[in-house]
């Protein structure tokens, strides 16, 4: 423990050094609930591999994707990026959806699909800024086991093409799926060598059907370790931590590990929550000030956000509906 308050000591001056005393909300705009490989063993996805075989019936409405940008824009919450499942689209379609959400949004986004190649990657260069490749387990013997259909070795390829490019990069990893804090060496390694300018830590979030159902989240000081030498490793790194709703009173102590953002929360559903405002005490609790708005009435002029997206007739309806309804939700209590 006393290592642990040393570290996380040396952590937050090391933030401090490097960044200003602001958070953001992120939010991942996720796309489809298909996904061809369907086999990594955490994934809810993979509890319904057999059961979805047509991609385009476990899409999301665009329309209510272009709505989720909207209100993204207007709370101040970062999209982190679009994700699903690998081969949800097909790839010029995919392109369509992803430049209306960026329209949506006012700026270019990350994307996490899976490793692209350097002509997809070109293709995406209008409304993409960044690559995010889902890693989740650094150890390589681990992740052939736990994530059998995606090779690292693809995701590396993907690295250096978008290098050359001037994509930004980055990664995601999952704790508590057998890996230990011993392992931090081949992050480390991992992140120098492919120069990555952002890595999100989530925790295990077990699903029901998958080998990880009965096993625990692990513990908030495990997340803050990895987040913590992550920052003493690169003091200028972005480093995001995965909140689960349950978990939010432990999110000062990932901002005092030297997090810039936090995600998972379930902001639309949980606006204006006892676990939104627990969020700002948290963010309080730390010497930080939240940028993004979680709690208060929601003002948004629908019509001036959607009237010059450029967009059919009838979608620009059926986003008017989708974004009302969201801020009906927001609005609720
Ligand atoms: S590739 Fe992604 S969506 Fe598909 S099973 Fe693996 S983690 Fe789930």
């Amino acid at each position: 423990m006393e290592d642990f308050i040393k570290l996380l000591g040396k952590a937050n001056k090391v933030y401090k050094e490097n960044f200003d005393n602001s958070v953001t909300f992120e939010r991942a705009i996720f796309f489809s609930w298909y996904c061809e490989l369907g086999d990594c063993k955490y994934c809810y996805m993979s509890t319904q591999h057999k059961r979805i075989k047509d991609p385009e019936k476990a899409r999301r409405s665009t329309a209510s994707l272009i709505a989720e940008a909207v209100v993204c824009k207007e709370m101040k919450w970062k999209i982190s990026f679009l994700a699903g499942g690998y081969r949800a689209y097909e790839l010029k379609g995919f392109h369509e959806l992803a430049k209306r959400i960026s329209d949506a949004y006012g700026d270019k986004l990350w994307l996490n699909i899976g490793a692209l190649s350097k002509d997809e990657l070109e293709e995406f260069k209008d409304v993409s800024k960044g690559v995010c490749a889902a890693i989740e387990v650094i150890n390589p013997e681990l992740r052939k086991k736990i994530c059998p259909s995606k090779p690292i070795d693809e995701m590396v390829d993907m690295f250096d093409y978008a290098e050359n490019l001037k994509y930004e990069k980055a990664i995601t990893i999952i704790l508590g799926l057998g890996e230990s804090i011993e392992d931090f060496e081949l992050l480390k390694k991992f992140i120098k060598k492919n120069k990555i300018s952002k890595v999100s830590f989530y925790s295990l979030n077990p699903h029901k059907g998958t080998v990880y159902e009965d096993k625990p989240s692990p513990s908030s000081i495990y997340q803050a370790t990895w987040i913590a030498k992550t920052r003493v490793a690169f003091p200028k790194i972005k480093i995001l931590a995965g909140m689960w709703s349950y978990r939010v009173n432990a999110l000062g102590l990932q901002l005092l590990a030297g997090a810039n953002s936090f995600s998972k929360f379930p902001a639309i559903k949980l606006f204006n929550s006892k676990e939104s405002k627990n969020i700002e005490e948290e963010v309080k609790s730390a010497g930080r000030v939240l940028k993004s708005k979680l709690t208060g009435k929601v003002e948004v002029d629908i019509n001036k956000n959607v009237k010059d997206l450029d967009l059919p007739k009838d979608l620009k309806k059926q986003v008017k509906n989708k974004l009302e309804s969201y801020i009906k939700k927001m609005n609720s209590d």
